[in-house]
Formats: structure tokens, C-alpha cells, sequence
């Protein structure tokens, strides 16, 4: 075939050379046509230029070295294949020229049909079609329109004024009402427009016109939506996109002629059936363009049985060889059925768990990958509560769901605003154009935030999702007039105090309240809904991918609790312990008296008084948890925050005094803890008196906590009841630091649970890096290590985690500099590299050292993988991503040879 050097890189594939796993280089429309070649099913002959020729365009800017030969060559053995040649007077060959990136990027980059027709073959055309002459004129004006739009950079609208325009010297509204003449008028009309800005004339040599498009497709790479839509899907940008020169088929011949869209499945709910469109004697971008209305798939039964009985047989083909619903795009040409396009097909995250369980059913896969084919993000979707919709609710505009969650509320245009109406206990949603950091306060009183620019990583976003806030952004339709407390959409003005709903997982906004329901899947979860015995196709999938995600993992999946409640909701959510019950919350509210008093104790004996009587209100605190938790882990931390954050702010109390002393009251209580207050003042708390720094400072503190959690372990046990409980230490950074602590804490253990049974176990959080790196040391005092990747992620970039995420990490992801908070997501080359040396270390000094990891990453997909593979025992995370994390860990442990769809 391709007469070229041996050993030059081949850049052409006939769509009979390439298959569905060369998606790389074929791209994914290139990959699925040659598969659907290689199954013998009606694809119109052509190749692909690879994605490599694409790349070496686009880094030299030019086409590279023997490409322009492999395209002739494959060029002639298509005229060959089709008895027709591009640009032949009499009988031409005429091809589209499609882009198809390995990710579908729907819309974004650029197409050329009718490649090939010029002032000679236009009358070849008419030949080919019966002599339509209207048919060969009109394919023309849309080459030249095309071509020049896309090719040329010709404005759009001038094509669409002078098509007007003949329109209007007809009287007509309609395109379909213009004859051949007039479509041949429109035609010399198209070509002067394209002459005044390009400078020459349209080209008339096809080969010509074939090597601009392929070129055009090229450079649409680069085109700045292409480049918006990348990053906001996080596809990488150095993929580049493979061009498709295809045979035309039309399905605009006439009656007998049409194009269509089908899914082997429905991709909203994943029901079986056919689900499609068709539009008769029109071609695919007659439907985008919404020219006319499509009518549903089955009514082409009626139209054309014989293409429709086909069509139905091709859409189970392919299911069964693709094992997955899958998507199609088809043409008719005077009753031939033609394939023009297809792939695994996007769905919504119901979709994905009902397909799956239904291919298990069909025999078609096994649960492995099953579980494969979903994930946590959809699960965690799943959870959401979510509008209930009907047809009284229409959206009147679409964003991007940038934080998931259903919310309906008042509409504000300013924090301030938003700050006073929620502390009057109502529901607000903050609209803005985008948000800055000095809306902080406004998002955090606020439902839910609404912007009508920014994409997915805009500031809106990235603080919306750090807060588990319902977000939409770039809702580009709204006018958002700030000043005049408004926003305008379509014929709508929505003003301060109007009520709108967001759903933050479609980007869809509501006018007026939508109401809300619960989502079964929690109810499932929660125990209301018994997955044997529900007719919801959801339920049923969801039990048994869990099921199978449950028996498959190795990671064990804790939670983080420090209620009874948060306990036991945990525990139905399939928590197998709790990996991190924080005591802080315990020495709030009506307790902080009782702080305040062991603060500033005076001297030893008030201290002591302060801690004993905390003492009978911590052990009861943890005889709850224990008891909820039945014999299941408990890892309890001791005190880690600054003591100071249960004082009152400095500056309330100096002016309490300060008005107490103008008054001549007595204020000595107040100067005290004034004076404490100051004492304990730190410029940088986070790295300050906590943890356990803390213990060590203030005497009989971790003492008193240590014998609460022994007290009440054996009281549990005395009960009949069980409790293994684990104590953890802080904000270690030496094994000094723990071997104090623990010298201490066996004491009392011993001191308290005598013959009981009650085992105690001791360990730490590896939480700042000098802990990660003597990891070794500190096994020697630890039985057990739980990994604090908030203060390690904190400590590790020295990003201060209360402060930067709304401060400016937008900027550092607009900037690329990572692709996703390191909060939210592990970082796994720098604070990762940390964690893979403490578990190495820490096991190499004490095998079967136990591993777990308690910060906010423990209930994050990716991060979830990482924990599995660096060889973690669990990981511990919130009560609602208990589920995620056990479907996670499942995933992470299977191997399969499935590819994920995007
Ligand atoms: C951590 O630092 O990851 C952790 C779990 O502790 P906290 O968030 O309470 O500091
Ligand atoms: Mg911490």
C-alpha cells in the first residue's frame, strides 16, 4: 500500500488496519470505526492520520516528513476501493474531515464535509444523485461555508446574511424552499464572500482542500475553547487529536434518506430499550443545528423497516462485543445503512451502576468488572439529596456542576447580604459574577453559591467543594447586575429575595423552590430500603457492587467519629471501627467552664480538681462510642488543639473588662483569664502549643484523658459488653516526645485494667514530617501509626490549611501548578513520598506495625488507591464517604483489563 521508507513512521492507518484499543493513535472515533470495519458492519470506507502526525504538527508547524505521501497513497487506494476519484468531473469521491481526540471533546474541535466538490465535480454530484441538481448546489454552498468558517476564519454570519438574504428576495423562511438555481446564486455568493477575506479564491483543487482541513482539524487542538474544555475535564493537553477522511454518505437524498442518534441503553437511568432520535432527508448537523424537529427512533420502523431491523441487530452486535451500553451515529442514504460513528457511551451515575449490574445479569461481564466500571465520585453523587422534578420545573439556565448537592434559597448579590439573611435563619444563595476571597463569609452562610462565570477550578468551585457546598459556576446566560441587586436570564429578572434552587450536580438552575427528596441510595445504606426486596434497579446494583467491593478489598475502613450518633450512623454505613475519634469537641460547650478552670488553675490542687471533674464526663463520652461500636476499634485521640481555642478571643475579652473596669465592677475572674489569654497568645497556633506538646506542658492532662478511655474500656467489659480501645498521641515529631507519654499512660493502663481483659494498644499520628522521616525511631514506642495528611499535607508544602484554599489556590490550579488541592486529594509525589517512608521505616523496625490514615484524604477515590497500593492496613473517613471508601478499596484491589470510559 503506502510506498514509503521502511523504516519512516507510519502515520496512516486505513480503517481496516486499527482497532478499538488504539485509541492513543487513532483517537477515539478513528479507533471504534476501524473496530466496527473489522466486525464487517457498514462503515463508509476511509482512514485516520494518527495522533502522532498531529503532535509533530503541532510542535514544529509543519506537517511532518512522508505524511503527505502516506495520505496520497491511502487516498488512491480508497478512489480504488470506491471506483470514484476526489474531484472527478463526472462520478466524484467526495470525504468529511473529522477530528477525534482520544476523550471525546464534543463540539470542540473542528469538521469539514463534502471535501472534494468544486465548480466541475458539483455537476458529477448532480449525476450521482438522479440529476438532483438542488441537492449537488446545496452540498456545495455548505462546503464553501464550512471550509471558510473553519479553515479561512471567515465570519460565520456572513454566510448566514447572504443565505438570509436570498431568503428574503424569495419571500421564504424555509431553506428547503430554494431551488437549484437559487442554491447555485448562493454558491457564487459564498465564493465572493470567501475571495473578500482570504484574498484568492476558493480552492478548487481538492488535494488542496483536503490537506487545509486536515490541517484546520490540527490546529483546533489549540483553539482556546478546546483548550478551556481540557482543562476543565482534566484532559492532559499533549494528547493531541487524529483526523478521520471518511467516504460521504448523505442522508438528505431524500425521503428515503436520514440520520439519526441511538443508545443501546437509556444513558439517564441505564433501562433497557432503544433510545434514539431520527430526522429524515437531513444530514447529522441538521440536527445539531435544530433545523427541524427528530422524531424517536422507532418510528423509523415505519420509514424504512428493513435499515431499522438492521440497525437493531448492529446495536446488539455491538453491545455484546463492546460489553457496555454504547453510543451510535448513523445515516440512511436512499435505504442504505450506513455507521458513522460509535462508542462506550457517557452516562449519568445511576446509569453506571444499573448497566453494570445488568451486563453481570446478561453474562456479558463479571462483577470485577463491574466494580471497575463504577466509582466513588458516582456513588458520592449518588448520596446527594436531589431535586424531585417534574414537569414544573423547567431549568432556565445550565452551568457547570461545579459542587454537588440540591439547594433552593433566597437569592443575594453580596456576602454582606448573605451574612445578615442567614443569621435570620434563612436560606440564601449567593449569586456573583465570580467570587473572590473576600466572599469567604457569604459562601459560608450561604445554601449554595451560583456564578454566572468560571469553570470547574474557578474560585466559587474549589472553595464550594473544600466546604461540601452546592455549587454551579459559569452559568454564562445570567446577567448578574450587582449593583442593582439582580440578575436577568432569558425574559426572567430575578431580584434580592427571590427564591431559585441549584442543583450543583447538573449545573442546573431553577426559579422557585424545587422540593427535595433523599436519596435512596442512603436510604439503602441507612437500612431503610432492603435491597432483596426493592423493585428499584438502582438499589438492587448498588447492594451487590458493594457486596462484591466488600469481599474484594484488603484495606479495612474505619471512621471518623467522635459521637455516639456519628458512631452508629457509621457503623451502617459499614464503618469496621473508628480510626480517629478527635476529644476536642468534648471540652466544648457547657464543659469549657471546666477548661477555663484547669487553664488557670492557680496551682496544683485546682488543676487537679479541674481534671477531676472532667474525668467522669470524658469516661461516660467514651463508654457511649464504645458500647456503639461493640468490640469493633476505637482509635482515640488525645487532646490536640491549642488550648487557647477554648478560651475567648482576645479582643471581645479585652473590651469586656476594659467596660466592666469603667463601670467599677468587680472584674477580677475576667482579668485572669485576660492575662491567661495573652499568655497563651500565638503568632502561628498551628505549629504552637497542641498535641502533644500540650501533654507534656500541662500536667495530668493526657494523664486524666488516658484513664478515662481505660475506666470506661473496662466498664463496657464489666458490662459484658466489649471495647478495643487504641490510644493516639499528636503531632509527634520525636520518639521522645511519645516515649514520655507512654511511659506514663502503661502506667495508669496497668493501673486500671488489672485482670479485666482489656487490651489498650498505644500509637501516634505521623502528621509532621520529621515523624514521616524517623519513622524508624518512633515504630520502637508505637503500636500502631495513623497517618494525619492534613497537618503532613499542611507541614509538608507549608500551605497553612485553614487559610490558603480560598486564599489562592484557584490561581495555583488556573496555573496548572497542581491539578487538584492537596487537601483534597493526595499529593502522592511529595507528601505521599512522606507516607511510603514512614511505612517502610516504621514496618522494617516492627513488622506488622499497623497502618492507617485519618485525614480528610482517607474517604478520597484516588487518594483511597494510593493508600492500598503504598500497603496501608485502613483508612479512616467521615461517616457519609464511609460507602466511597468501601467501593474504592474494592476497585483498588481488583485487576481488570477493561478500560475506563470517559
Ligand atoms: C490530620 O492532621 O490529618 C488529622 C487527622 O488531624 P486534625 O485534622 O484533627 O489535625
Ligand atoms: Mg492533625
Amino acid at each position: 500500500m503506502a510506498a514509503h521508507d521502511p523504516v519512516e513512521q507510519k502515520y496512516v492507518y486505513d480503517f481496516a488496519e486499527g482497532n478499538k484499543d488504539l485509541k492513543d493513535l487513532l483517537g477515539g472515533k478513528g479507533a471504534n470505526l476501524a473496530e466496527m470495519t473489522n466486525l464487517g458492519l457498514p462503515v463508509p470506507p476511509g482512514f485516520t492520520i494518527t495522533t502522532e502526525a498531529c503532535k509533530a504538527y503541532l510542535t514544529t508547524g509543519r506537517e511532518p516528513d512522508g505524511l503527505a505521501a502516506q495520505i496520497e497513497a491511502h487516498l488512491e487506494s480508497l478512489e480504488r476501493e470506491m471506483g470514484r476519484r476526489l474531484g472527478d468531473p463526472d462520478d466524484p469521491l467526495l470525504v468529511s474531515v473529522r477530528s477525534g481526540a482520544k476523550f471525546s471533546m464534543p463540539g470542540m474541535m473542528e469538521t469539514v464535509l463534502n471535501v472534494g466538490l468544486n465548480d466541475r465535480s458539483v455537476v458529477g454530484l448532480s449525476n450521482q444523485a438522479g440529476g438532483n441538481d438542488r441537492f449537488a448546489w446545496d452540498s456545495y454552498r455548505r462546503l464553501i461555508q464550512m471550509f471558510g468558517k473553519t479553515v479561512c476564519e471567515v465570519p460565520g454570519e456572513e454566510f448566514e446574511h447572504a443565505l438570509d438574504e436570498i431568503k428574503r428576495a424569495k419571500g421564504t423562511h424555509n431553506d428547503l424552499d430554494l431551488d437549484a438555481d437559487d442554491l447555485r446564486g448562493l454558491v457564487d455568493a459564498y465564493k465572493q464572500i470567501f475571495a473578500k477575506h482570504t484574498g484568492r479564491e476558493f480552492p478548487q483543487e481538492p488535494r488542496e482542500q483536503l490537506d487545509l482541513a486536515i490541517r484546520a482539524v490540527f490546529d483546533s487542538w489549540n483553539a482556546e475553547r478546546a483548550i478551556l474544555y481540557r482543562r476543565q475535564e482534566r484532559i492532559p493537553a499533549d494528547l493531541g487529536t487524529a483526523v478521520n477522511v471518511v467516504t460521504m454518505v448523505f442522508g438528505n437524498l431524500g425521503p428515503d434518506s436520514g440520520t439519526g442518534v441511538a443508545f443501546t441503553r437509556d444513558p439517564g437511568s441505564g433501562a433497557q430499550g432503544i433510545y434514539g432520535d431520527y430526522l429524515a432527508n437531513a444530514q447529522g448537523e441538521d440536527v445539531v443545528a435544530g433545523i427541524r424537529n427528530t422524531v424517536p427512533l422507532q418510528e423509523l420502523e415505519q420509514l424504512d423497516k428493513t435499515s431499522y431491523d438492521q440497525l437493531l441487530g448492529i446495536m446488539a452486535r455491538l453491545e455484546e462485543h463492546y460489553k457496555d451500553l454504547c453510543d451510535i451515529e448513523f445515516t440512511i442514504e436512499r435505504g442504505k445503512l450506513w455507521m458513522l460513528q460509535t462508542r462506550v457511551g457517557k452516562r449519568t451515575a445511576a446509569a453506571a451502576f444499573v448497566i453494570a449490574g445488568q451486563l453481570v445479569d446478561e453474562g456479558l461481564i463479571d462483577l470485577d468488572e463491574a466494580l471497575h466500571r463504577v466509582n466513588g465520585a458516582q456513588l458520592a453523587q449518588l448520596m446527594f439529596p436531589r431535586f424531585q422534578l417534574d414537569h414544573e420545573f423547567e431549568p432556565v439556565a445550565k452551568g457547570i456542576g461545579a459542587s454537588p448537592g440540591a439547594a433552593s434559597g433566597k437569592v443575594v448579590f453580596t456576602s454582606a447580604r448573605a451574612v445578615e439573611l442567614a443569621a435570620e435563619g434563612e436560606s440564601v444563595i449567593l449569586v456573583r459574577r465570580e467570587t473572590n476571597p473576600d466572599d469567604l463569609n457569604g459562601m459560608i452562610a450561604a445554601k449554595g453559591i451560583l456564578t454566572s462565570r468560571g469553570g470547574k477550578t474557578s474560585h466559587a468551585a474549589v472553595v464550594a467543594r473544600g466546604m461540601g457546598k452546592t455549587c454551579v459556576s459559569g452559568a454564562d446566560e445570567l446577567e448578574v447586575n450587582v449593583p442593582a441587586k439582580k440578575f436577568t436570564v432569558g425574559d426572567h429578572v430575578v431580584s434580592e429575595g427571590d427564591v431559585v434552587s441549584i442543583d450543583g450536580t447538573t449545573g442546573k438552575v431553577y426559579l422557585g423552590e424545587v422540593p427535595v427528596m433523599p436519596s435512596e441510595v442512603v436510604q439503602y445504606f441507612e437500612g431503610e430500603l432492603d435491597p432483596d426486596n426493592t423493585d428499584d434497579a438502582l438499589v438492587r446494583s448498588v447492594h451487590r457492587i458493594m457486596t462484591h467491593a466488600d469481599a474484594a478489598r484488603r484495606l479495612r475502613v474505619r471512621t471518623n467519629a467522635d459521637t455516639g450518633a456519628d458512631a452508629a450512623r457509621a457503623r451502617r454505613f459499614g464503618a469496621e471501627g473508628i480510626g480517629l475519634c478527635r476529644t476536642e469537641h468534648m471540652f466544648l460547650g457547657d464543659r469549657r467552664e471546666l477548661v477555663e478552670r484547669l487553664i488557670l488553675a492557680s496551682g496544683e490542687r485546682d488543676r487537679e480538681d479541674a481534671l477531676a471533674a472532667l474525668l467522669p464526663l470524658q469516661r461516660a463520652d467514651f463508654i457511649e462510642i464504645f458500647r456503639e461500636m461493640d468490640g469493633l476499634p476505637v482509635t482515640v485521640r488525645l487532646i490536640d488543639p491549642p488550648l487557647h481555642e477554648f478560651l475567648p478571643p482576645l479582643e471581645q475579652l479585652a473590651v469586656n473588662v476594659a467596660v466592666a473596669q469603667e463601670r467599677g465592677e468587680d472584674v477580677a475572674k475576667e482579668e485572669a483569664l485576660l492575662a491567661a489569654v495573652r499568655r497563651m497568645h500565638e503568632e502561628n497556633p498551628m505549629l504552637g502549643l497542641r498535641g502533644v506538646r500540650l501533654g507534656l506542658v500541662i500536667p495530668g492532662l493526657f494523664a486524666m484523658q488516658v484513664r478515662a478511655i481505660a475506666e470506661a474500656a473496662v466498664a463496657v467489659v464489666r458490662d459484658g459488653g466489649k471495647a478495643c480501645p487504641e490510644i493516639m498521641v499528636p503531632l509527634v515529631g520525636a520518639v521522645q516526645e511519645l516515649e514520655t507519654v507512654r511511659a506514663e499512660a502503661e502506667r495508669i493502663i496497668a493501673e486500671v485494667v488489672g485482670d479485666s481483659g482489656v487490651e489498650v494498644l498505644i500509637g501516634t499520628m505521623i502528621e509532621v514530617p520529621r515523624a514521616a522521616l524517623t519513622a524508624g525511631q518512633i515504630a520502637e514506642a508505637a503500636e500502631f501509626f495513623s497517618f494525619g495528611t492534613n497537618d503532613l499535607t499542611q507541614m509538608g508544602w507549608g500551605f497553612s490549611r485553614d487559610d490558603v484554599e480560598g486564599a489562592f489556590f484557584w490561581r495555583y490550579l488556573e496555573l496548572g501548578i497542581f491539578g487538584i488541592s492537596p487537601f483534597e486529594s493526595i499529593d502522592t509525589d511529595g507528601v505521599g513520598r512522606l507516607i511510603r517512608i514512614a511505612a517502610e521505616e516504621g514496618r522494617a523496625a516492627r513488622p506488622g506495625l499497623k497502618l492507617g490514615v485519618c485525614g480528610e484524604h482517607g474517604g478520597d477515590p484516588d487518594s483511597v488507591h494510593f493508600f492500598h497500593e503504598v500497603g496501608l492496613d485502613y483508612v479512616s473517613c467521615s461517616p457519609f464517604r464511609v460507602p466511597v471508601a468501601r467501593l474504592e478499596a474494592g476497585r483498588a484491589s481488583i485487576t481488570t483489563t477493561g478500560s475506563d470510559s470517559r
